[in-house]
């Protein structure tokens, strides 16, 4: 009965119910193995006993109170976001759209701060995605994406991946800012090379550019450090986070570099909802496992995931490459990817398959190593029916 749904989505017929971890049940009790976490969303999995009882607790004390009045959560999730990606100070967001949406106005507004009001345009790469309100959908550069939309906002370059000439071009005619998702996620899991991150921070720094690192799907832990680009020694001076950060509820953030903190005063930039008690609640919890064992145990699954990933790789030669760090992984197929991904779907395993070609794998943090064993099981099972 969903006639009265908008199709911006085709939607599989299973009607998931409950979940206990990395497990999701449909609504005639078949399990299945939830290795898409909701787009990289249910970092704690699904009824997450520390979850429930914080989100029970809080529902019960008070869940919105907005952000003309401090609350002590909103103020403990930016202190420990400020030390977990060694930046400053946090503006919150419902969702990863807005945090870029939010990157933008406060580069276009630092610059004029800097005295630089003609610096408005951005720089993005091929191959990133943004988000779908307007203005980082200007950002992204999929033209199935934005045709249907045009014209978006102008000032926009994009350049390819790897392509550093392009880059040097782009970043001295002089945008606000550039934007990098360290990982592609819907790029199909495309990891720039340590090198290509740490030159555009240097082009950044020679030309005055802020560099604005989009982690809102390879962010939050989901590589084992927190940032990714943290496995690259670059600080960028925005960061952007959102998808696993509340496990499962709305939330974004933007966190900035302390020469930054000062760039929005009061009335350039808000939000009803963002960074209430409810959503920081749950981030609490996210945060509290991830320093308590989560982020070591996302790099014991990642690389079990890897192991196993590679030995498959090996025997199936639809297999063209493995991509991804942690617990963001691609199989690249040389062949029949989105019929792949329906045979893993109907052998029990979710999956998704993106950039036409690549299964993108996106377990939950607390994924056990039997699930992990499970899901290699399968996914080598089906390539070899295939
Ligand atoms: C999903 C995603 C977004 C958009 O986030 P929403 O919460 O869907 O608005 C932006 N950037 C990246 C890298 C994403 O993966």
């Amino acid at each position: 009965m969903d006639e009265h749904v908008i199709r911006t989505y085709v939607r599989q017929p299973e009607v998931f119910v409950a979940g206990n971890g990395a497990r999701l049940l449909d609504v005639e009790g078949r399990e299945w193995l939830d290795f898409l976490g909701g787009i990289a969303v249910s970092a704690l999995g699904h009824g997450h006993p520390r979850l429930v009882e914080a989100l029970s607790d809080q529902a019960r004390k008070v869940l919105h109170v907005s952000n003309l009045f401090r609350h002590p959560y909103t103020e403990e999730v930016a202190g420990r976001l400020a030390r977990l990606t060694e930046l400053d100070a946090v503006f919150f967001t419902n969702s990863g759209t807005e945090a870029n949406e939010c990157a933008m106005k406060l580069a276009r507004k630092r610059q004029r701060m800097l005295g630089h009001p003609d610096r408005t345009g951005f720089v993005a790469l091929e191959g990133g995605f943004h988000g779908r309100t307007l203005g980082s959908l200007s950002l992204t550069a999929g033209a199935k994406y934005r045709d249907p939309f045009a014209p978006l906002i102008p000032g926009v370059t994009f350049v390819g991946r790897g392509d550093l000439d392009a880059l040097e071009r782009a970043l001295r005619a002089r945008p606000a800012a550039l934007f990098v998702e360290p990982i592609q996620g819907e790029g199909g899991i495309y990891e720039h090379p340590t090198a290509f991150l740490q030159t555009a921070r240097r082009l950044c720094d020679e030309t005055g550019t802020l560099l604005v690192h989009d982690e809102v799907q390879c962010g939050t832990g989901r590589t084992g450090r927190f940032l990714c680009a943290q496995h690259h020694g670059v600080r960028p001076d925005i960061v952007t986070i959102a998808k696993p950060l509340a496990a499962g509820l709305p939330m974004g953030a933007v966190v900035v570099a302390p020469e930054l903190r000062e760039t929005f005063v009061p009335g350039d930039h808000g939000s009803t909802f963002a960074g209430g008690p409810f959503v920081t609640r749950a981030a609490l919890v996210l945060l509290d496992e991830l320093e308590n064992g989560l982020l070591d145990q996302v790099v014991a699954r990642g690389a079990r995931l890897d192991a196993g990933l590679r030995r498959i790789a090996a025997e199936r030669p639809i297999v063209t490459e493995l991509r991804g760090r942690g617990l963001i992984r691609g199989v690249r197929l040389g062949r029949n990817a989105p019929d792949v991904q329906k045979a893993l779907f109907a052998n029990g395993l979710i999956t998704n398959c993106t950039s036409g070609d690549v299964i993108r794998l996106l377990p939950p943090y607390v994924v056990t190593e039997a699930d992990v064993d499970r899901a290699l099981e399968i996914l080598d099972a089906t390539l070899a029916a295939i």
